[in-house]
């Protein structure tokens, strides 16, 4: 779809990780006139940010690749993190689109008044868009546990999101607070460098024990024969959707799949660690970590060490458990995660008669689709509250949320309107969401999806239905407002 822009119409993006960038090529492919914030130096986000040892795609790395830029030359099927932020970096180069970023730029303040949004960058600057897009991401905000004397710790403390590369792996005692996914990965990754380290877990999460082989020279050049690579295509389609069952309806598959993990923990030879690291819910109620070196072996490894329980408080030299015990330490990270629920804040936005994100946001979570919400209008997000976050590869999710925005946008520009959901149809879509929870693995535990009344906020239905939701634009479900500066 070829839009011809108005020199007056302008978007303001938010943010260059990959759906930032994804929206920056869609832009540029459309003539629109915009230009894109980026808080930091560079573009990546979450892989920029995430440098820690042992970070791998948690997908395939041919499903983690923009759909306009194939990439055939995946050192693995599941690529180290580094590999992701290299890639990206070379699509931001290759596709022309560092031109339009504004690097170093935070956007602070989002006002709508007079059928526009008014932004103000941390700079002090002042800036009018037709449409603002806050790709800013939902993992992005490292949180930090509340535990009394953190910051007494003596040595070098960090969270996973900000390694300290300064700091030599061996000779130290390493502390990894945190049994999640990244907590994980760090572990089993100094572990198998050799390093005294410890890991703090308040509670046992199931891990995917994988295979994660490098590819071979004949995959790659096969991938570069246009049938073969459609081939391909088609083959990791049906897996995604193969891989949606178990998590949203109970049955034989999803029994299975525990049946598998409980296989994973058999490699533990103590029962009582095995027991310890046996989670007491059920699988895919958290996100599940991935590892690629056998953490269950690694854990097995006499440099490693498991303390179970809650942590009473950080002291200087270490950190000392509820019940008494004491880990002396040399250097302490944070696995501790990030603000899930977060999205676009610390930024102000301000929509239809002085409503803010904060109000509207204060009692529950939602959106429309997860690009936008009534009384916000020409405000979308991307990856918002109720994308798929567990069960679609992030950029296919991008993919259906960033073509029907286009879709908008065009209706916002060529008619002169601003366009937001009405409430009614962000009632309806939240109750579609609402019925299919029940059977999803995400309720029944204590999960980071999950708000404060226990409804997770992400994508209960199968994959299908979220780009059957983004095919065609329902017009009874948009307000459309005349945006009177155009005429
Ligand atoms: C450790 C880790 C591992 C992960 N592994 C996987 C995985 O294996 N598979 C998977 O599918 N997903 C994974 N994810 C999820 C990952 O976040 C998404 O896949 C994806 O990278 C999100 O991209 P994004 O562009 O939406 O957000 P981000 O990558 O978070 O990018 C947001 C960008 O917006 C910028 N920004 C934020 N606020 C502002 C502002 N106010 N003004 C200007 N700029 C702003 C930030 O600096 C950042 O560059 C992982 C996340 C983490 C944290």
């Amino acid at each position: 779809m070829k839009l011809m822009a108005k020199p007056e119409f302008k978007v303001v993006v938010a943010g260059a990780g990959i759906a930032g960038l994804f929206m920056t090529e869609k832009l540029k492919r459309a003539g629109i006139d915009f230009t894109v914030f980026e808080k930091s130096d560079e573009v990546g986000g979450t892989w920029r940010d995430n440098t820690y040892p042992g970070l791998f795609v948690d997908v395939l790395s041919r499903q983690y690749e923009f759909p306009f830029q194939p990439n055939y030359d995946w050192s693995r099927k599941y690529a180290p993190g580094a590999e992701i932020q290299t890639y990206i970096k070379k699509v931001a180069s290759d596709r022309g689109l560092r031109r339009f970023i504004r690097f170093k730029e935070e956007i602070v303040e989002a006002r709508f008044a007079e059928d526009r949004w008014h932004l103000r960058t941390a700079k002090g600057e002042a800036v009018v868009a037709d449409v603002f897009i806050a790709a800013t991401g939902f993992l992005h905000k490292p949180l930090y546990p509340d535990i009394s004397g953190r910051n007494s710790f003596a040595g070098p403390a960090f969270h996973s999101a900000r390694w300290d590369h300064s700091i030599p792996y061996p000779g130290k005692r390493w502390g990894v607070i945190g049994g999640g996914a990244s907590g994980i990965q760090i572990t089993e990754a100094l572990a198998w460098e050799r390093c005294d380290v410890t890991q703090f877990i308040r509670r046992a999460q199931w891990v995917h024990i994988r295979e994660n082989p490098r590819s071979t020279l004949l995959e790659r050049l096969l991938l570069r024969l246009p049938l073969a690579y459609r081939l391909r295509q088609r083959q990791l389609w049906k897996l995604i959707i193969q891989a949606d069952h178990w998590r949203l309806k109970p049955g034989p598959q999803r029994d299975a799949m525990e049946r598998e993990y409980k296989n994973y923990l058999n490699a533990i030879k103590d029962p009582g660690l095995r027991r310890k690291l046996t989670p007491d819910y059920h699988l895919g109620c958290t996100r599940i970590p991935k590892s690629d070196r056998n953490y269950y072996e690694a854990v097995q490894q006499p440099n490693v060490h498991l303390e179970f329980g809650r942590i009473a408080r950080i002291l200087p030299k270490g950190v000392e458990m509820t019940d008494g015990r004491f880990r002396e330490l040399d250097v302490l990270v944070y696995a501790t995660g990030f603000d899930a629920h977060g999205y676009m804040r610390p930024m102000t936005v301000t929509g239809l008669n002085g409503v803010t994100i904060e109000e509207v946001w204060k009692t529950r979570i939602y959106s429309y689709g997860g690009i936008a919400l009534p009384q916000f209008p020409n405000l979308f997000m991307l990856y918002g509250p109720f994308s798929p976050v567990n069960n679609v590869p992030v950029p296919l999710g991008l993919e259906h949320e960033i073509g029907y925005i286009m879709r908008l946008i065009d209706i916002a520009r060529r008619r002169r309107v601003t366009v937001a959901p009405t409430a009614a149809a962000t009632e309806k879509f939240l109750a579609r969401l609402g019925s299919a929870f029940p059977d999803t693995v995400w309720v029944g535990c204590r999960n980071w999806y999950s708000d404060q009344q226990g409804t997770p906020i992400l994508w209960p239905l199968p994959q299908e239905a979220h780009k059957v939701f983004f095919a065609c634009v329902d017009m009874e479900d948009l307000q459309l407002s005349p945006a009177t500066h155009m005429d």
